[in-house]
């Protein structure tokens, strides 16, 4: 996904999509609601593998030794734990987040609508978009649009199913918790990613995604707009 990077910092979207044609005729947002059980599905294997994971690191209820290793590994892998001197707490972090991304899928507040087609006058060519801890700004507005919302583009409709799942699930990590940006995408930028530092890659909503993806047995994802997923 690319991520527009003049339009960074904290109250500025964030653009995450290819640009191109698309064909289909019906809406993202229509889009969305197909495909936002399988959102939440994934988000929940992502967050029963945090789950996991924190238990094998903190060896919780005397569970055997070997509970939980793969998602650590996989957490250690997407967040670099290990590098941390306090893995307790970044797995409880990591748990959080997932947590509060099934909040934020799972809840409509006040008349606040989770994922919406984007304005035709804003037309940033996007995937999708959001804007970091959106979900908790009810009143914020950038160019006259609320913040809490994730805006669908229409180039979105062309997406895969695993790929519009795998987008939201980006854009969720954005969208409903603090200080998630976009440092390094994993398969454009793959040597940054692998050495992100634990703060960083905390910070990076592609680490959350692909996190969630090896949680559903999609390890390495490759987001590829209007072609078949490639596995
Ligand atoms: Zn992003």
């Amino acid at each position: 996904m690319e991520y527009l990077r003049r339009n960074s910092g904290p109250r500025r979207p964030h653009y995450c999509g290819f640009i191109k044609d698309w064909q289909i005729s019906n809406t993202s947002s229509q889009r969305f609601l197909g495909t936002r059980p399988r959102v939440i599905l994934t988000l929940i294997r992502a967050h029963e593998s945090a789950v996991r994971a924190e238990l094998h690191h903190n060896n919780k209820f005397g569970i055997t030794e070997n509970f939980g290793i793969k998602d650590f590994l996989v957490a250690d892998r997407h967040f670099h734990v290990k590098k941390s001197n306090n893995p307790s707490a970044h797995l409880a972090r990591l748990r959080y987040a997932y947590s509060c991304m099934l909040t934020a899928i799972g809840y409509i507040p006040k008349g606040v609508i989770l994922a919406v087609d984007e304005p035709p006058q804003i037309a940033t060519s996007a995937l999708m978009f959001t804007f970091m801890d959106g979900y908790n700004d009810p009143t914020g507005k950038w160019r006259g649009i609320p913040r809490s919302s994730i805006y669908l583009c229409p180039a979105a409709r062309t997406l895969g199913d695993d790929s519009f799942v795998y987008a939201m699930i980006h854009e969720l990590a954005h969208f409903a918790n603090k200080g998630v940006d976009d440092h390094a995408y994993f398969h454009k930028q793959r040597h940054v990613y692998e050495h992100l530092s634990t703060e960083l890659a905390f910070g990076n909503a592609d680490c959350y995604a692909h996190f969630a993806f090896e949680a559903i047995g999609k390890s390495n994802f490759n987001i590829r707009m209007g072609m078949p997923e490639i596995q």
